[in-house]
């Protein structure tokens, strides 16, 4: 039998909107995820401490905030399934919904929370070094022993990029920010921490030629890009902050999404391109991919298909 709800993905959208589902007594499962588009939890998962989610004056670990909402879920009545969604079928009525084991589950609204995950430097050199020196967290792995009082990079100039060249200064002997221009994307707090910071080298409109080593990442070649000038960087460890890219190829084009893989919602509310199917968290935020503003859009998400019920979908 067709449940009422399925939600994909269990960040803080997908969490939110299984204990607000449940409460509202509606049948629904909540597929985790497993292997594809990050860990189950999201991206909070590899976050340190979140010192913005309100409720938290001392701040809370990423993971323990994401173990606290699964918790809550569960104990609300939320039926979790850690197994990823290979397909669904939206041109259907009820919906459905293939997981990688090939199970079919079907529903009547559907809320699409699969977030968002790093992007990575088309480098055949990164592929190369990728978890041997090279990573896209500094907070999962920046402590590791192998980078320790050496010199590493942190490539981008968002906020992330800031964010994590910071946090790596307590490990590092000195942190380069390597970014593609010759201003900063990230919010002024943000941009003058990293200039004002004694451990924070910045190198201005400079892009990654190759990652260089031997068995591990030894440094970078990098190119000027305003003199052309190629210049080589000795580093144990180089952290991709390049931005992300959205959790949708499952969805096989069935919604609408912007350019970047975005799913399109309408503006101020959850709908997307196809009636009965909610998004909800990053996968639909480009701008603010907050996890308080996810969780917010994952309370929306249930509300709107708990409305939509009442009248018939499909
Ligand atoms: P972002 O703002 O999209 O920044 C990505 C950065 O990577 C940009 O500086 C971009 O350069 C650079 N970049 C992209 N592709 C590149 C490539 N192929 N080669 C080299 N550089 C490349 O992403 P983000 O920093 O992850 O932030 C995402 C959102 O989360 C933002 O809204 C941000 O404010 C928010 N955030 C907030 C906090 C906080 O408040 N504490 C922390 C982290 C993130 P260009 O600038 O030249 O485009």
């Amino acid at each position: 039998m067709a449940e009422k709800v399925i939600i994909i993905g269990s960040g803080p959208a997908g969490l939110t909107a299984g204990i607000y589902t449940a409460r509202a007594n509606l049948s629904h499962i909540l597929f985790e995820g497993f292997q594809f588009g990050g860990i189950p939890g999201g991206q909070l998962m590899t976050t340190g401490i979140i010192e913005n989610f309100p409720g938290f004056k001392e701040g809370v670990p990423g993971q323990q905030l994401m173990a606290e909402m699964r918790e809550q879920a569960q104990r609300v009545g939320t039926k979790l399934i850690m197994d990823d969604i290979d397909e669904v079928m939206l041109n259907q009525h009820p919906f459905k919904v293939i997981t990688s084991n090939g199970e079919t589950y079907e529903a009547e609204c559907l809320i699409i929370a699969t977030g968002a995950v790093a992007r990575r430097l088309p480098l055949e050199s990164e592929k190369k070094y990728w978890g041997r020196g090279i990573s896209a967290c500094a907070v999962c792995d920046g402590a590791l022993p192998i980078f320790r009082n050496k010199p590493l990079a942190v490539i981008g100039g968002g906020d992330s990029a800031v964010e994590e060249a910071t946090h790596l200064t307590h490990f590092g002997s000195k942190v380069y920010l390597i970014h593609r221009r010759n201003e900063l994307r990230a919010s002024n707090i943000m941009r003058k921490r990293a200039q004002t910071h004694p451990k924070i080298e910045i190198l201005w409109n400079k892009t990654v030629e190759a990652f260089l080593g031997n068995e591990m990442l030894t440094g970078i070649r990098l190119q000027d890009t305003v003199s052309g000038e190629i210049l080589t960087i000795d580093v144990a460890g180089a952290f991709e902050a390049i931005g992300h890219q959205p959790n949708t190829a499952f969805l096989r084009g069935q919604l609408s999404t912007d350019e970047n893989g975005y799913i399109i919602t309408k503006a101020g509310t959850t709908e997307t391109s196809v009636e009965c199917v909610f998004a909800a968290g990053d996968v639909q935020d480009s701008r603010f991919r907050q996890a308080v503003t996810a969780a917010g859009s994952g309370c929306m998400a249930a509300l709107q298909a708990e409305w939509r019920l009442q009248r018939k979908c499909g």
